[in-house]
């Protein structure tokens, strides 16, 4: 058994974590129905105005503003109806005096008409003919999208970095982009070790115990812009582990869990004594303490607690705002609520603490078990923190609790 020397405050372990980050290089195109929540590799430019024509915004007719003055429905201006224009429609012939056109919202304006006046300003005009009478004045410009209004050739429509919003989509989509530059996700190789972990739907021998880490890794993993690559369970040796990390030669990052604490051989600290270097090892942090981030054959490795709760929480803390800075996403923003205590939680002392919550009627109630056990987790709502040094939270007090 090997004690950790020290531990490192959690703020300290985020400002290596940090400093460790580099953001992913590889790009990749995708296709516009894939393309929302990636994050754009280059600028957009566009090469068409959108809408491409002047349009009606309304459905009603096409006139010369001009013929319409003094129109209101007591001194309607009666104009002959010259044709119809639907949306798909080139614009017709151009008007001719004392006429206009019935048209469709989104259909083009004929040459000559520089308003609409929506059909509810208008009324059939009895008599022989197709004629309508015009009901209210129509200023120039009136019901109009001009060509280019929305977007203009040449205009920034995404900026390289932007990430692509369902908006975004939208506007590259409306400017007749069939798929889009985007940064590749990083690859995320998943490793579970420990000799007594097996894969679901094996029948349980004595001792073992069903892989928990991979599932809930790839799962925040998958939610934070990365690709989860499971690795089979890795054994308890350094050369199953040596082998499987030269198995996962083509990930970008590599996330092992188990044999990160010392009460087994320390398998994790020694790995790295032999091909890479410790960035941290132990953090002031509770669940989680016995975690580690190395850089190893040059490329990054966390080393999670074994324990679900503990490497899940830690997944949350630690491994998911570091993906996305690899990643180029934007900083996640998780939902908070706060709601009073409703009973006393205690504090871990010189610890941050990580404490899991269920939110029932209006306060926050412990649900966190043990590091061991994943209900700590699969029954809470979110969870608190309380810094380390801080006391505990007296029931009542307000708490902001972090949702899941
Ligand atoms: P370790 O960090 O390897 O010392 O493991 C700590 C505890 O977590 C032990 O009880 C392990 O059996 C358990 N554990 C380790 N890996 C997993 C896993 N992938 N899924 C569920 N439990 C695990
Ligand atoms: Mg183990």
């Amino acid at each position: 058994m090997r004690p950790f020397t020290s531990t490192i405050p959690l703020d300290e372990a985020r400002r290596r974590l940090a400093a460790a980050v580099r953001p992913i290089g590889r790009t990749e195109r995708v296709s516009l129905d894939q393309a929302s929540g990636r994050v754009a590799a280059r600028d957009v430019r566009s090469p068409i105005d959108v809408p491409p024509f002047a349009r009606a915004a309304m459905d009603g007719y096409a006139v010369a503003a001009a013929e319409t003055a003094g129109a209101a429905r007591n001194a309607p201006v009666v104009l002959r109806v010259m044709g119809r224009l639907y949306t798909g429609q080139a614009a017709a012939a151009a008007l001719v005096p004392g006429a206009c056109v019935e048209i469709a919202t989104g259909a083009p304006i004929p040459p000559g008409a520089d308003a609409v006046v929506m059909v509810e300003d208008t009324r059939p005009a009895g008599g022989a003919g197709d004629r309508v009478e015009i009901l209210a004045e129509a200023a120039p410009g009136q019901h109009i999208g001009p060509r280019g209004a929305d977007i203009q050739a040449g205009a920034l429509v995404v900026a390289a970095g932007d990430l692509l919003t369902p908006g975004r989509v939208g506007a590259l989509a409306a400017i007749g982009a069939p798929d889009m530059e985007v940064y590749a996700r990083p690859r995320v190789a998943v490793l579970s070790t420990g000799n007594e972990v097996i894969e679901p739907g094996c029948p349980l021998g004595p001792g073992q115990i069903y892989d928990v880490n991979r599932f809930t890794l790839s799962a925040v993993i998958a939610a934070h812009g990365g690709l989860p690559e499971p690795h089979r369970i890795v054994g308890d040796t350094l050369e199953a582990l040596f082998e499987a990390i030269d198995e996962c030669r083509d990930a970008d990052l590599l996330v092992l869990s188990g044999g990160s604490s010392v009460g087994e051989r320390d398998l994790i600290a020694d790995v790295v004594a032999a091909r890479g270097e410790m960035v941290f090892h132990g953090i002031a942090i509770k669940p989680g303490k016995p975690t580690a981030f190395a850089i190893v054959d040059g490329r990054p490795l966390f080393g999670m607690p074994g324990n679900p709760t503990s490497c899940l929480s830690n997944a949350y803390i630690l491994l998911a705002p570091y993906l996305r800075a690899t990643a180029r996403l934007p900083e996640n923003r998780p939902q908070s609520v706060r709601v009073p205590a409703g009973r006393r939680l205690g504090s871990a002392g010189n610890r941050h603490q990580i404490f899991t919550v269920r939110i029932r009627e209006g306060a926050a109630y412990p649900v966190f078990k043990g590091s061991g056990d994943i209900t700590s987790l699969s029954q809470a709502d979110g969870y608190i923190e309380i810094p380390a040094g801080a006391g505990p939270v007296d029931e009542g007090t307000m708490v902001s609790v972090v949702l899941f």
